[in-house]
């Protein structure tokens, strides 16, 4: 596991919901993700206004869409303006919180900001963390053609192509199967 600073799991988190299909999250526009889904990403994730409004929640799923083209194979440099793009949305203001007992840490957006601002903060945030102090290729994007799912790959090598187990052992059966009819065709 590498740290790569705040956001990053509740990115993935966000892209990646339990429960949704996999459908739902392919290519650059992730379906609706639902007020209650939301929520319980929320919580999960630790952020403590998780009772967002049906057009919050909207706002977020527009602010989603705007993180996936940050994922996948691309030039370092096209990432950075794209993260940077968001950065500047985000109107981001550092504050050191030490609210519900919490040890001091980061936060990305002041005090007083709402919910969606304070969410949109800390996941770019995230994802600005992964660029400079792991790796930009840690924004990965599942290699799985059906798939697509975007996820930051905190694994140790960093060499992450898959989304899943599941996606993974997917494309080594269909490989295999491909192998065979290719060395059946030979033969015949
Ligand atoms: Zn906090
Ligand atoms: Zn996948």
């Amino acid at each position: 596991m590498i740290a790569t600073g705040p956001g990053d799991r509740f990115v993935n988190g966000l892209q990646n919901p339990v429960g949704i299909g996999q459908k739902a999250f392919a290519r650059n526009a992730p379906d609706p993700l639902p007020v209650t889904e939301t929520r319980s990403i929320l919580i999960k994730h630790g952020i403590v206004r998780n009772n967002l409004t049906e057009q919050q929640t909207a706002m977020l799923q527009a602010w989603r869409r705007r993180l996936a083209p940050c994922f996948g194979p691309q030039p370092l440099d096209e990432r950075c303006r794209t993260v940077n793009r968001l950065l500047a949305d985000t109107a981001s203001r550092p504050h050191v919180s030490l609210h519900d007992g919490h040890a001091p840490h980061l936060h990305y957006s002041a005090p007083d900001a709402d919910p969606v601002t304070h969410i949109c903060a800390v996941t770019v945030a995230g994802l600005a963390y992964v660029i400079c102090f792991a790796s930009a290729e840690r924004l990965g994007r599942c290699a799985r053609g059906a798939c697509q799912r975007v996820f930051v790959d905190t694994s140790r090598n960093g060499r992450r192509s898959y989304c899943s187990v599941r996606c993974a052992n997917n494309e080594a059966v269909a490989r295999h199967r491909r192998e065979k009819a290719e060395l059946a065709a030979v033969a015949r």
